[in-house]
């Protein structure tokens, strides 16, 4: 099901400030828009059996990303997180990585905004957001990207950008980027079939 108010909406028009982000269930995309100088306090770093680097996740996600890793290691399939919490300020980075002085600002914003988000709109900077493994298009059909598509609702993890849905969620498919919102929610949203997007504007608001 396709929620028309959400779809009809331009992207990056009538933002508004998200008023509560420490909460689980909190909604970052191209409308709602976190404080700059948000940053989680309960941030802690991810085992390094689940993670490639220094990876930080609040303190609930984290705890559910390591069951999750410890559930998929038991059948065989190693998971670990490449990239976690961001800043504010590196988003920006990130954002602006590929900026040349070929293009202008707003040329470069269409071609990026598939693909990245603007610094204030990342969920990375809610430290609930995580990357798994490899961030491309063929994770999909890779061992842990098949396990965690079905599995990941049962750690409290949903999978924040579906293919098929970039009108809905702004952005391109990403079979690594995984949300948490814990077990109860993130049960109901895969139940739903809905993008966390619709499910939040139907059901949360
Ligand atoms: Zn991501």
């Amino acid at each position: 099901m396709d929620n028309d108010i959400t779809r009809s909406k331009v992207f990056y028009t009538d933002i508004k400030q998200v008023l509560k982000p420490d909460c689980l269930d909190v909604l970052v995309n191209k409308f709602y828009k976190l404080p700059q100088d948000y940053v989680p306090r309960d941030l802690e770093p991810v085992n390094s059996d689940y993670s490639d680097g220094n990876h930080l996740l609040r303190h609930e996600a984290r705890l559910a990303l390591e069951i999750m890793g410890k559930g998929a290691l038991e059948e065989g399939i190693s998971i670990k997180a490449c990239s976690a919490f961001r800043s504010y300020d590196y988003q920006e980075e990130v954002y602006l990585r590929k900026k040349t002085d070929m293009v202008s600002l707003e040329e470069y914003q269409i071609e990026r905004d598939r693909v990245s988000a603007r610094p204030g709109h990342s969920e990375h900077q809610t430290g609930l957001a995580v990357d798994i493994n490899e961030t491309e298009q063929t994770f999909e059909d890779t061992p842990a990207g098949r396990w965690l598509a079905g599995n990941s609702y049962r750690y409290g993890y949903i999978l924040r950008y579906p293919k098929g849905k970039e009108h809905i969620t702004g952005y391109d498919y990403e079979p690594w980027h995984y949300r948490y919102v814990g077990n109860e929610l993130a049960h109901k949203v895969y139940n739903s079939g809905l993008t966390y997007d619709e499910y939040y504007e139907i059901y949360l608001q």
